[in-house]
């Protein structure tokens, strides 16, 4: 009761941090259309000040998702106590992200197949955007061109590595999350066949590592109001707010879909297949959302969701364990549903038709690409760039709206991860079931 008590005050502090930061990068983008001097000033405090703290805050978050994701995941598979039940959970767990995802996919393509917000846009303003965001762009496209396959053979190792590369540990490092997710279940499968007591050992040991990096989150997390305030002004400061006027169509309809996911979506689902409160579990889900908020990042949210699954919405360790991590890595409904919409809005505005063909294999590209793209903030940005190219349309397009795209990653790491907790409730609501046992 009371660490809730304290959690309610801390997200609500953090969320104040996220109006300060905004209304002060607000002032300090008008005060930089006043002079160059005063430009210069609001720069450096976004550059050299503001974005160092925030940046110490998300790497404090990031430096512990490595070991947190392999100890819950093996503990959680491991405690789930045999294959059959692992196997069970990890089908239901990976329909469910597949599903969810290629729905969400559909959603955006509907929503921009319908309102067309890209017809019509003056030609002008594209070129402008293009010329001012193309360097960004042409960064993406290197990382895209960089991973880029020709051969058969290419495209088969490029799967392998992805799963299995030779030197997980050199995959890790570079934080590649699905050959860690790869070992974590391979390890917590087959902890199941050591020994009773030393397996309980390994259990105790791993929860006691899991533990300890939640312990440093809720450290990180003192900072957390602060550090806000910096990352997002630090965003807002440099941000072409004039921008947002022209692409507002886009940006509204996007974050419209998002508000309709997470209030209309995943409240039916968890009436209709969970059979629980949508308020309450909503509710209780706050401190997750606002994590996600601040830091668009899945995979620095993953410690709060952790915690707030267990303590907040009374799902099972074992089964937190498994889904979540999983989840932060592989299920991104939110990045699905703006992949689908960006590329058709590019399309739009460069009056390019993609056949309903086209857009059914755009379906299938939303959904690879959102289970591999990284959970960090604007992690689909680079598989974007080669979703663009293979639908035959200009991969620089993405500078149009790569100006605005933070408010979106925000929005759709927010889905992204309540996503994941809803699927957590589902498992758990089947898994208690007594047919399931
Ligand atoms: N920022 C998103 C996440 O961490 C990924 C993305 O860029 O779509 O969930």
């Amino acid at each position: 009761m009371e660490a809730s008590t304290k959690g309610d005050s801390l997200h609500k502090r953090v969320l104040m941090g996220l109006l300060v930061g905004a209304v002060l990068g607000l002032v300090g983008n008008w005060l930089g259309t006043q002079s160059e001097s005063a430009r210069q000033i609001v720069r450096f405090l976004a550059d050299g000040v503001a974005h160092p703290i925030g940046q110490v805050f998300l790497r404090l978050l990031f430096l512990v998702v490595v070991p947190l994701v392999f100890a819950s995941l093996a503990t959680g598979v491991a405690s789930l106590g045999d294959f059959g039940k692992v196997g069970r959970i990890g089908a239901r767990t990976a329909v469910f992200f597949l599903l969810t995802t290629a729905f969400s996919a559909v959603l955006g393509l509907t929503l921009m197949n319908t309102l067309q917000p890209g017809a019509g846009f003056d030609p002008a303003v594209r070129d402008e955007l293009l010329a001012s965001f193309g360097g960004d762009a042409a960064k993406l496209q290197a990382t895209a061109t960089a991973n880029a396959t020709k051969t058969t053979l290419e495209t088969a190792n490029k799967w392998l590595d992805m799963f299995l590369p030779r030197n997980v540990l050199g995959a890790i490092t570079r934080m590649e999350m699905l050959p860690l997710v790869v070992l974590s279940l391979l390890f917590g499968a087959f902890l199941m066949r050591v020994r009773a007591e030393r397996r309980s050992q390994m259990i105790g040991w791993l929860e006691t590592v899991a533990e300890t990096m939640v312990s440093i989150v809720g450290f990180a997390m003192k900072l957390a109001p602060f550090a806000v305030a910096c990352l997002i002004y630090s965003v807002v400061a440099k941000f072409g707010a004039d921008l947002l006027g022209k692409l507002a169509a886009y940006v509204l309809i996007i974050l419209g879909a998002y508000v309709v996911q997470v209030f209309v979506l995943y409240p039916l689902i968890l009436v209709l297949m969970v059979k629980r409160s949508p308020i309450a579990f909503l509710r209780g889900a706050v401190p997750v959302m606002v994590t996600a908020l601040s830091t668009s990042s899945s995979n620095a949210t993953l410690p709060t969701s952790l915690r707030v699954a267990k303590e907040g919405l009374g799902i099972r360790s074992s089964i937190a364990g498994f889904v979540l991590p999983l989840g932060a890595t592989l299920n991104m409904n939110g990045t699905a549903l703006f992949e689908g919409a960006l590329v058709l809005f590019i399309a739009q505005v460069f009056g390019i038709e993609l056949s309903l063909g086209q857009q059914a294999v755009l379906v299938l590209m939303c959904v690879i690409t959102a289970v591999g793209a990284a959970g960090v903030p604007g992690g689909s940005l680079p598989l974007l760039v080669a979703v663009l190219a293979q639908v035959g349309l200009p991969p620089d397009g993405i500078a149009i709206v790569l100006g605005v795209d933070r408010i979106l990653d925000m929005g759709r790491t927010v889905v992204n991860v309540m996503g994941d907790l809803v699927c957590a409730a589902w498992i758990e609501s089947s898994e208690s079931s007594p047919s399931s046992s």
